[in-house]
């Protein structure tokens, strides 16, 4: 290919932006009229363990609400008013035919609403494969470490009765290898946005990681090279802005508007727990042994904290951010959570005391996947960003 015939960032993010829009899922049901062997596996924020999918020779499809051009009319009508909006919109989805070609559907144990969704699920959705899947709060490997290993086993199982085939230790060892692979290429991404902002928008970022929760892995992981390439070879300007991470916005996502409003305020997002699935595991998961006991590992020893995860001892609790704020170089803190999001604004009085006992500054406020009035959080954001140059240079 010669350099003007290279992809632009503009032509790669395009088409994530194009995946991104449809709710459809065109792309998604493309790919399974492609074979009629081929299953589809929808999954919730915020972790599952997507190589069993893959092993089994099915796409695994995150399911991340409706976003704001969703008009939810039904599914108000399954839940009261004052929880979060993903599940209505994610009901929405379900009862409008959008998800028709599932087969079947993973609900992470992320908190009450979820569980409650999967439950529902089933009523609404039979012959479809449902799984609330539960993963451990213990990290002993003899209690939390046992007791996920036959989790883990059973989903295995219930993913075989869905592929129509077993699914074997060399299967998953394939799949893990693909899904390090496409590990190390989001923290390459995240890293590279981290030293060079102005390179890498996180409206673009955001949209790359979005293509990865329904594109298979190895398209993804493909497209990330391809966006690597291109963002390091265009020639954008530096600006003056304030380097910030946000945190709080795993489960239900912002709006996209919300994500660009921040960054037109003057910041650069230089870290996020958006999508956390992506960046779950911090490590290569081995690919000698037994791939099942190598996950249960992964996950009880090399996974990332967050506020979906218990932290025993209350004297780390918010080490992770303070860390976080240190490896990226980052001069403060947006706490983004869903309204009505518990884990996320439980976890907030504890971060934040965390944050000011370390002086590191931060703001905090609430969103909607459809909030549509950005002028408020513009101008929050830019003050912030505003207050913490004028401190840096005092
Ligand atoms: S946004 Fe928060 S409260 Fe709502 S489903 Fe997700 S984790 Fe649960």
């Amino acid at each position: 290919m010669t350099r003007s015939q290279a992809k632009t960032p503009a032509d790669i993010i395009e088409r994530c932006r194009i995946l991104f829009d449809d709710l459809g899922f065109t792309a998604v049901r493309e790919w399974k009229a492609a074979d009629p062997q081929r299953k589809v596996i929808g999954y919730m924020p915020i972790y599952v363990p997507r190589e069993l999918i893959h092993a089994g020779g099915m796409l695994a499809l995150g399911v991340l609400g409706g976003g704001d051009s969703l008009e939810v009319i039904h599914g108000d009508a399954y839940y009261q008013s004052y929880i979060c909006r993903i599940p209505r919109s994610t009901i929405e989805l379900a009862i409008t035919k959008r998800l028709d070609f599932v087969d079947g559907m993973l609900f992470p144990s992320i908190c009450d609403v979820i569980r409650n969704l999967s439950g529902m699920w089933k009523l609404m959705m039979p012959g479809v494969y449902v799984r609330y899947f539960d993963v451990p709060q213990n990290y002993r490997d003899d209690l939390g470490g046992t007791y996920y290993v036959n989790e883990l086993q059973e989903l295995r199982e219930g993913l075989e009765g869905v592929a129509g085939r077993k699914i074997t230790d060399d299967d998953i060892r394939r799949s893990i290898a693909v899904y390090n692979e496409n590990r190390r290429l989001v923290n390459q991404v995240y890293t590279f946005r981290a030293k060079t902002p102005w390179k890498a928008s996180s409206y673009e970022v955001y949209l790359l990681m979005r293509a990865g929760m329904l594109l298979p892995v190895e398209e993804h992981s493909q497209l990330m090279q391809d966006y690597l390439a291109a963002a390091e070879a265009a020639d954008r300007p530096m600006r003056d802005n304030c380097r910030i991470i946000m945190q709080g916005s795993f489960c239900e996502q912002p709006p996209l508007n919300l994500i660009k409003s921040i960054e037109m305020s003057g910041c650069y997002i230089v870290d996020d727990d958006f999508m956390l699935v992506t960046r779950w595991l911090l490590e290569d998961v081995p690919l000698d042994g037994d791939p099942i006991a190598n996950l249960a590992h992964a996950f009880l020893h090399h996974s990332t904290e967050t506020a979906a995860k218990y932290e025993p001892d209350g004297a780390r609790k918010g080490k992770y951010l303070i860390d976080a704020v240190r490896d990226r170089g980052a001069e403060g803190v947006i706490f983004a959570a869903p309204s009505f999001c518990d884990p996320a604004l439980l976890d907030r009085p504890m971060l934040a005391r965390a944050l000011s006992r370390e002086k590191i500054p931060y703001i905090a406020f609430k969103y909607a996947e459809n909030s549509g009035q950005m002028q408020p959080i513009r101008e929050q954001a830019g003050t912030f960003a505003d207050s913490i140059k004028l401190w840096s240079e005092a």
